[in-house]
């Protein structure tokens, strides 16, 4: 399939090569010339287990792999889980959280990342590159963990990771300096993930990086939410989701779901709409943020404006001013117009601001909801949840379920609801154990052992021995110094 920028200036002819470039020269994402149809397909692919209905899904796009190939793939990925990569448990009457924290760094950025490896290095096959591929990650705390132990090791490929100095949590701190792997490199900038994040994409568009890098033998790619290989494997859950309640009777084939994200990048909410145009009944998808509010404001009043306070909470994953992944968007409900969708980029770029037409808005309304809820409210739906359900939500989750209420308060809505739930709560243990007794513990392991006793929700070994790990990665650096990091970390002069 080929795959187009969302700015128009650029495109390529297959999934493989869309990959492996991350971004588009002109600066754009890639997109699916098309989207698959699956409407037609739906009841046969309800009887699929979790990574047959994820090679389906992923060769729907990557028609250029192997798909028998591909299947095993998805079936090693899978593997690494424990438990089925997407489980639902039902709260209430149609009322479920899926929980895709099952995987080895405990968050739902697991689900690609464990896959994205082999989709790489199979599409740097598919296109004939023989470079050695290094993978740049700004994180702001579940991707870069889930990118260096999905790449550890991995053959013809180097994996980097940034990470903002004050805006991740002690336990994803922690988890990314003890990185085991002789192919990896982390370090921290200092400021925000806006930051960072800005300070990587500059890398990826300097042309004269890219061939002092090329002159040694090296190419840059992503693993973060703009590359495609990493939002593909995202839509499987929704489609398993929907199947898990139709084969356990909670809803007919048909009906339509409502699903509620947690958003910071947008990458996750994404995957459920590309779901949707590919034909799975879906409601709305509910848009769910923190105080950094900027996706609240655009979808109730058709401006993105980034000119903004940048608030640093207890859900640093949604930490975010500019959702990336929201220039896919832009352009479907911009009906593909890539000029459009490249005016607005810039206008971000420039003015920090843009405003989509009336009809543009219309479709927003149409397809999303969005509401926020600020730290109190957070750790109010924290404790209460766990009172009422003995259920315990890490602190993202915890945003979903508060505006959830939003969502089913104001529109009446009667349709299953399915939230996704991003993280184990054990990542964010101190905030989380706050929430639910109001006690202040300054260390994360007594704050996992304390939230333990009280809940009776099982410690995951990926914590418990992150104790005894030895700190690897010390390095703070400014922003200005990334690439200065990269040729040191791949010893270049
Ligand atoms: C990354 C992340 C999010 C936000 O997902 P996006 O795809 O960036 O919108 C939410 N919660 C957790 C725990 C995350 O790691």
């Amino acid at each position: 399939m080929e795959f187009i920028s969302t700015r128009g200036k650029c495109k390529v002819s297959s999934a493989a090569e869309a990959i492996v470039k991350g971004l588009a020269d002109d600066g754009g994402l890639f997109v699916p010339a098309t989207f698959p149809d699956f409407s037609g397909k739906l009841g046969s692919l309800c009887e699929l287990d979790y990574p047959e209905l994820a090679c389906e899904v992923l060769h729907s796009y990557l028609e250029e792999y192997d798909k028998q190939k591909l299947l095993d793939a998805c079936k090693k990925a899978y593997a690494k889980f424990d438990d089925s990569p997407a489980p639902i448990v039902k709260i209430d009457e149609k009322y479920y959280i899926m929980e895709l924290f099952h995987g080895p760094t405990l968050a739902f950025k697991d689900i690609a990342l464990t896959i994205l490896p082999y989709l790489l290095r199979e599409g740097a096959n598919i296109c004939g590159l023989r470079d050695e591929i290094l993978i740049l990650v700004a994180t702001s705390g579940d991707t870069g963990k889930a990118a260096l132990e999905g790449f550890k090791d991995a053959e013809g490929i180097k994996i980097n990771v940034f990470y903002p100095s004050d805006g991740v949590s002690d336990m994803q701190k922690l988890q990314m300096r003890t990185q085991e792997g002789n192919n990896v490199n982390v370090v921290a900038v200092k400021g925000n993930f806006d930051d960072c994040q800005t300070a990587v994409k500059k890398i990826f568009s300097d042309k004269g990086i890219e061939t002092e890098l090329k002159k040694n033998g090296i190419v840059l790619s992503s693993a973060n939410s703009i590359n495609f290989g990493r939002l593909a494997p995202q839509i499987t859950y929704y489609f398993s989701a929907y199947f898990d309640l139709v084969n356990s009777n909670e809803i007919k084939l048909g009906d339509k779901v409502d699903f509620v994200v947690p958003t910071g990048n947008f990458g996750d909410i994404l995957a459920g709409y590309y779901a949707k145009k590919m034909g799975l009944p879906v409601g709305k998808l509910v848009c769910a943020s923190n105080s950094n509010n900027v996706l609240t404001e655009f979808f109730n009043n058709g401006t993105y404006n980034s000119d903004r306070e940048f608030y640093k909470t207890i859900s640093p994953s949604m930490d975010i001013l500019i959702s990336s992944n929201l220039e896919r968007l832009l352009f479907e409900i911009g009906g593909r117009n890539a000029e459009e969708t490249a005016t607005l980029m810039q206008q971000l770029k420039t003015d920090k601001r843009y405003t989509v037409s009336k009809k543009e808005k219309a479709i927003l309304d149409e397809e999303f909801y969005a509401d926020f809820c600020d730290e109190e409210e957070c750790k109010e739906t924290i404790a209460d949840f766990f009172e009422e359900n003995g259920y315990v939500l890490d602190t993202h989750t915890a945003v979903a379920v508060n505006v959830s209420d939003s969502y089913i308060g104001f529109t009446g809505s009667d349709k299953a609801v399915v939230i996704l739930s991003t993280a184990n709560p054990y990542k964010f243990s101190q905030n989380v154990l706050n929430a639910i007794t109001g006690k202040q513990v300054k260390d994360a392991f007594s704050a996992s052992i304390q939230l333990n006793q009280v809940s009776a929700m099982e410690i995951p070994k990926q914590i418990s021995e992150l104790q005894e790990k030895q700190v690897r990665f010390n390095e703070i650096i400014d922003k200005t110094e990334t690439f200065i990091a990269i040729k040191e970390f791949l010893n270049i002069k």
